[in-house]
């Protein structure tokens, strides 16, 4: 028996109502690395150390957080200028017109309404795999053909894979440098991505992790007029995953389609303002940049000479060769409060590490050989129950040598 022929008129009604409002719930349903990494996330004991979600333990620099404290007082008003003040700010640094930006409360926004606005089950998604996994999400949404193509031997997104693997394609969405393997795309072949693309096709360029790597930036692209758009967000460099910043930079028309899914909800002030004073700061970008190069080549120096092996990464994460079911790795080293991830089903035997302090990294090494060596032992005993339930982060914890 179908479902509605045991439902009522009356009770029909509701089914439907309920199943237009379950329909309507998932088209606006935004997966974000948060969500991606709190499936697989377990409850954290305090001093833990947690490094499986691409967060930046530093936080927001100290102009950032002063403007969010002299703001507050403003919280009860919407205060739509300080957006186009972010704006302003932004393209003036970077060459751009007012109209090519908009900002989001973070870029996972704008990623999920390009993927609705630019694909259809006639206009298919194409990304690489392993790759950013919220894409796929906002794409069985919209009902795209997923074409997922594997990196190339630099692990690079394989762009002319891509290209062949779909004529029909609606967005082509390059993350560079890509997570979870922390490596770059070249610009060159984003432009022959954009030269040999089908007609009116579109090619997202997700530049969350920029800032941490050598990479040469899709800006001058958007500049061009050319069909792509290029996404930004503060919750990587900046620090500021949990305030919500992210923009789209794009041709106002391709711009415009987005904001049939987004409108004009108004921007978090105390984001605007604390994303506008790190634009500001002069020296944050390249100094984290250069803490976090630091820190990740001890962590990959010390992983080699201990003959474990890893993709060499750009950005602030990498991946890490575990040569066995990394779920069973993840466990065991989530047992020793040491919290890693995530796994991508196409390289079952490789788990994501982000990089954190340079102590976070010290007590992951020590966890993870333990882990390997096979020690039987956990190495941490969990505290009492009442603990438990806390989701709080380790206190105390600050990257050495930075003013910011
Ligand atoms: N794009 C990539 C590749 C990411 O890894 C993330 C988050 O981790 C995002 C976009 C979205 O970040 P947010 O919504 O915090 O700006």
């Amino acid at each position: 028996m179908k479902t509605n022929e045991i439902l009522s008129n009356g009770s029909r009604r509701t089914f439907l109502q309920l199943s237009a409002a379950a329909t309507a719930a998932a088209a606006f349903r935004i997966t974000t690395e948060a969500s991606l990494a709190a499936e697989d996330r377990k409850v954290f004991h305090p001093g833990a150390v947690v490094i499986d979600a691409n967060e930046n333990p530093l936080g927001p620099c100290d102009a950032a957080r002063k403007a969010i404290v002299d703001m507050a007082p403003q919280g009860g008003r919407y205060s739509y200028w300080l957006a186009e003040e972010f704006v302003k700010t932004f393209t003036e640094m970077e060459g751009l017109k007012q109209e090519y930006v908009r900002v989001f409360p973070g870029s996972s926004e704008p990623l999920h309404f390009s993927v609705l606005a630019f694909t259809s089950p006639a206009k298919s998604y194409v990304t690489a795999d392993p790759g950013y996994e919220a894409g796929m999400k906002a794409a069985k949404i919209s009902g795209a053909r997923i074409v997922k193509t594997p990196l190339t031997k630099t692990y690079a997104h394989d762009i002319k894979a891509m290209l062949a693997a779909a004529p029909d394609a609606g967005l082509f969405y390059v993350c560079s440098p890509n997570n979870p393997t922390g490596t770059l795309t070249p610009h060159s072949e984003i432009e022959q991505l954009l030269a040999a693309k089908p007609k009116g096709s579109v090619v997202l360029v997700d530049e969350a992790y920029i800032h941490f790597s050598d990479g040469v930036s899709a800006l001058d692209l958007v500049k061009a007029d050319r069909d792509v758009i290029v996404l930004r967000t503060f919750s990587k460099i900046y620090g500021m995953a949990g305030i919500r910043c992210g923009m789209a930079i794009a041709r106002p028309d391709l711009l415009a389609k987005l904001e049939n899914f987004s409108g004009w909800s108004a921007m978090p002030i105390t984001a605007l303002a604390a994303a506008t004073a790190s634009l500001k700061h002069e020296h944050l970008v390249s100094e984290r940049k250069k803490l976090n190069a630091e820190i990740r080549q001890k962590t990959l120096d010390w992983l080699g000479s201990h003959g474990y092996s890893f993709v060499p990464s750009e950005s602030n994460c990498f991946m890490l060769d575990t040569k066995r079911p990394a779920k069973e790795v993840i466990d065991a080293m989530a047992a020793r409060n040491v919290f890693i991830g995530r796994i991508w089903p196409v390289w079952p035997t490789y788990t994501r590490i982000t990089v954190g302090t340079q102590q976070d990294m010290e007590a992951f090494q020590s966890a993870f050989d333990a882990v390997m060596k096979g020690s039987a032992t956990t190495g941490y005993s969990a505290p009492s129950s009442s603990f438990r339930t806390r989701r709080s982060y380790p206190d105390g914890q600050s990257w050495p040598n930075v003013s910011s």
